[in-house]
């Protein structure tokens, strides 16, 4: 993820660093490069303008500070401004509140939805001690169920023995109510996908929305669709309200759009990468840390 992005902004920004005076123009030309480097790297056009416009703010104002090499001001205000649309400070998934805390996952078919929730509620076994049952509500896919069943037993995670011809709602409210009798501290819902956002889905998470009172509500979403993550991110958090987003395949050649967008275009967190198949493939979101591997 972001190797061309990389390359291109990494070039623009050295031809900068190399002069020792910079006109507005030399300034408004290496912005025009570097806006196009992040419109080819799929980042949403809204995302791009809000940036530049930033940036082109602050190096013109801040031509005149003599102590810095221009060029060395312009690279700190477009990192400063990289960390800015990518979120601050790293957040992670919050599970202050009454046990048990209910975690909803939602996202598309395909996503990594499954893989997540078992991939952090191993994190939160493992690392926090927590208690943690896991709940799929996929009853539209047989297999669902016994996925989760078996990823459990995998990371050493309790899943909520199914029951046939339950409904999500029904399942989700005995996920609820068996991780207060069980004195869990956590309960995950994995909910079910689609191909692709339609008004039965956002009903049914709505719904199960309401039973279940989440206090955390992921959108797992796929890093490398690029836009269409972004649109999915909108739409699920118009329609259903996030909390936050974890963006699954970083680990993949993607061109990192989503990574850099997703977080300004909803206003919502970017909590957890997925980085692989494996079960400790899951690392927490820094945006410093991705702008200083982003500029190099
Ligand atoms: P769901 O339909 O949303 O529940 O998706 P699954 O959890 O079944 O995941 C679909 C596929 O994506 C599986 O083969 C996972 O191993 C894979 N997958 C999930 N997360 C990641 C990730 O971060 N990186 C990679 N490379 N593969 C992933």
């Amino acid at each position: 993820m972001f190797d061309s992005l990389q390359e291109r902004l990494g070039s623009i920004l050295n031809n900068l660093t190399g002069r020792g005076a910079l006109s507005d123009a030399d300034v408004a030309a290496a912005l025009r490069e570097v806006r196009r480097a992040l419109i080819e790297a799929d980042v949403a056009l809204e995302v791009v303008r809000l940036f530049t416009d930033r940036v082109r703010e602050k190096a013109v104002g801040a031509a005149v500070v003599k102590s810095i090499k221009p060029g060395q001001m312009v690279v700190k205000i477009v990192h400063d401004e990289l960390v800015s649309i990518l979120g601050e400070t790293s957040e992670t998934i919050d599970l202050n509140a009454p046990a048990p805390v209910v975690v909803m996952y939602v996202g598309l078919q395909g996503s990594g939805k499954t893989t997540t929730t078992g991939k952090i509620a191993r994190r939160l076994t493992d690392r926090q001690n927590k208690k943690v049952l896991m709940a799929s509500l996929d009853t539209r896919r047989p297999a669902a169920q016994e996925q989760l069943r078996q990823l459990g037993e995998q990371v050493k995670v309790a899943t909520l023995p199914v029951v046939a011809g339950q409904s999500p709602v029904e399942i989700a409210r005995r996920a609820v109510q068996a991780g207060r009798l069980g004195g869990y501290d956590v309960v995950m819902l994995d909910t079910a996908g689609r191909t692709h956002i339609d008004e039965p889905l956002m009903a049914e998470m709505a719904e199960i929305k309401q039973a279940a009172n989440p206090h955390e509500i992921l959108l797992v979403a796929d890093a490398l669709t690029g836009q269409d993550a972004v649109n999915l991110a909108r739409n699920f958090n118009d329609r259903v309200g996030l909390t936050g987003i974890v963006l699954t395949r970083m680990d993949g050649d993607g061109r990192g759009g989503a990574a850099l967008s997703v977080r300004a275009v909803t206003g919502k967190p970017i909590k957890m990468i997925g980085t692989g198949e494996k079960m400790d493939a899951l690392e927490e979101f820094h945006p410093k840390r991705i702008a200083d591997r982003i500029l190099g």
